[in-house]
């Protein structure tokens, strides 16, 4: 039997549209569509392969960042990615920022702190939101970490990246697209160095754009990790 808040004010579950009662931690999702998400599970860590083997530039020190995808992205989640990202409907942000966190915590992932990729002002003017930026607020709210997204800067209006003909073609066009906001980052150059900052996207392709933004980060002396909420990467 319902009980009366459910009637009066019933969850939808996003994935499968169906009244809900909701799992702590996990708003608007049911208790069936959380187990079964296409969880990638064992295959959260993404290995990125020889994409920079044209770059040999790219890393100082030869740092990496680690490379994670909580779910594959397909069925209903890529819809619910398509919804938040393309289509305005911004309340996708809490449950899937809970999926991340979920994630987060069974990869066993301690950052310090957390942020979003950035997108640059232009692109942000006419979407009006950065979805990874609402991603990133309520994953720090949820792992209770602090979220440094404002220290993060896209300085290159790239083209888009799905138009690249290929990974190297990515890479390229995302060159220097990523920098710190220098005015924060001294009072933060400290607070950065040997900090483990976790890097939140909503979609992961290639990982060149992650891999891009991390950049900054590296060379700033933090420990980066990236994780992205579905990737399509085998
Ligand atoms: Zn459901």
């Amino acid at each position: 039997m319902k009980i009366l808040s459910e009637i009066l004010s019933p969850n939808i579950c996003v994935i499968c549209q169906r009244p809900c009662v909701e799992i702590p931690d996990h708003p608007c999702l049911c208790r069936r569509c959380l187990q079964t998400l296409p969880w990638r599970a064992d295959r959260s860590r993404i290995e990125i392969g020889d994409i920079t083997a044209n770059r040999p530039d790219f890393y100082r020190n030869n740092k990496k960042a680690d490379i994670f995808a909580a779910c594959d992205y397909e069925g209903r989640l890529r819809r619910c990615l398509i919804d938040l990202k393309f289509y305005g409907r911004t309340g996708m942000a809490r449950p899937l920022a809970a999926i991340l966190a979920r994630a987060i915590r069974c990869l066993r992932i301690d950052p310090d702190a957390i942020a979003a990729v950035p997108l640059h002002s232009t692109r942000l003017k006419e979407r009006g939101y950065n979805q990874a930026g609402l991603l990133a607020a309520y994953c720090a709210d949820l792992i209770t970490r602090p979220d440094i997204s404002e220290l993060m800067l896209r300085v290159k209006n790239t083209e888009r990246q799905s138009e690249q003909a290929d990974r190297f073609a990515r890479m390229d066009n995302l060159q220097g697209a990523f920098s710190l906001d220098l005015t924060k980052t001294r009072q933060l150059e400290n607070l950065l160095l040997h900090r483990h900052i976790l890097l939140i996207d909503d979609v992961l392709t290639t990982g060149a754009t992650m891999m891009e933004a991390a950049r900054p980060l590296l060379e700033q002396g933090a420990v980066v990790s990236c994780i992205a909420v579905a990737s399509d990467h085998p």
